[in-house]
């Protein structure tokens, strides 16, 4: 292959490339397999109310149980589903298994605990994904409230036009919308206030370096003060610690979601942190009690 020395740098190139697409390919068709044989969980991780330490709702976040590979991450296949088209057939299945699990949820606690969901960009482009979460929400039999259709501020480029008709349709069943990730994309502020949507949610990437990072400190704040000017909640993505949180009260974000509170769980181990009172961070939240 390689006859020339001087271009061995060209084949070595070649062939990493070959590697990826073939590992591409390997994992497209491990994805079929996995899609019949239900090897695909979801995972919920709590979101909290960062004024009185309440659980507000979840996000799911899908999980591959590979039986050779183990656990796989959704950074790894979701790019492989987006980009073989599986991500319809696979975004399918998350928003009527998530849906089925919020009736579950609601009906168990007697609650209004709303469950976020990820859409991937292929599904939001998609005509027909308005009336696919319409009969996720039917089939259920949820209130369309409860759940929380998480979009990424990149969807929303390109055409603009095309962009707030999909979500104009998505929003009118009276489902909840959220900008997942915001900060790390190129949205146009000035079209942010046509789009119907009720979060935002402030990246992990301007959370971890709190209270180091004062530039880090100065774009949270101001997102989170842009939401609340524009009438939209805050979620703040990747609270990790104590100092996490304390920023984010002293500057009026209501809601955070990271590995301080909980990674994401399963459905059993989600039921039993909700029963279990004496949570492992519900000191951060204690009001002091007045002195008899
Ligand atoms: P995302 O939607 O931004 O989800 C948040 C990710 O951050 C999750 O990773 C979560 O486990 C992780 N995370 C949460 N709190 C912390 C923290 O305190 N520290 C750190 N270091 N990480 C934290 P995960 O579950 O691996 O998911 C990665 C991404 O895969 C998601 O990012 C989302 O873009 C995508 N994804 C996950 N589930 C789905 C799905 O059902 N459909 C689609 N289309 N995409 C999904
Ligand atoms: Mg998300
Ligand atoms: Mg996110
Ligand atoms: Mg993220």
């Amino acid at each position: 292959r390689a006859k020339a020395a001087g271009r061995s740098t060209h084949y070595f190139f070649t062939d990493d490339l070959d590697k990826a697409v073939q590992e591409s390919l390997l994992i497209e068709s491990e994805l079929r397999v996995a899609l019949r044989e239900y090897q695909f969980q979801l995972f919920y991780q709590p979101q909290i109310d960062l004024k009185t330490g309440k659980l507000f709702g979840f996000e799911a976040l899908i999980r591959w149980n590979h039986p050779e590979r183990g656990m796989v991450s959704p950074a790894i296949f979701i790019p492989v589903a987006e980009q073989s088209g599986l991500i319809v057939e696979l975004g399918e299945w998350v928003l009527a298994e998530a849906s089925m699990f919020i009736a579950r949820l609601n009906h168990r606690y007697n609650e209004n605990y709303t469950v976020a969901v990820n859409l991937s960009a292929r599904q939001f482009k998609d005509k027909s994904v308005a009336k696919v979460i319409k009969s996720s929400i039917i089939n259920a039999r949820i209130k369309p409230e409860w759940l929380d259709i998480e979009i990424t501020e990149s969807m929303l480029m390109g055409d603009i036009n095309e962009a707030l008709h999909q979500l104009d349709d998505i929003k009118a069943l009276g489902v909840q919308m959220s900008i997942d990730d915001f900060g790390t994309g190129y949205s146009s502020l000035s079209y942010l206030k046509k789009f119907p949507v009720d979060t935002l949610k402030v990246d992990r990437a301007f959370i971890k370096d709190i209270p180091d990072d004062t530039d880090d400190m100065a774009i949270s704040d101001a997102i989170i003060a842009l939401a609340h000017k524009l009438n939209m909640k805050v979620i703040a993505e990747g609270v990790e610690t104590a100092e996490h949180v304390e920023f984010l009260v002293q500057n009026h974000c209501q809601i955070g979601q990271g590995y301080l509170f909980s990674q994401p769980i399963d459905e059993e181990s989600l039921y039993k942190f909700i029963d279990n009172s004496t949570k492992p961070y519900m000191h951060l939240f204690e009001k002091p009690t007045a002195i008899k």
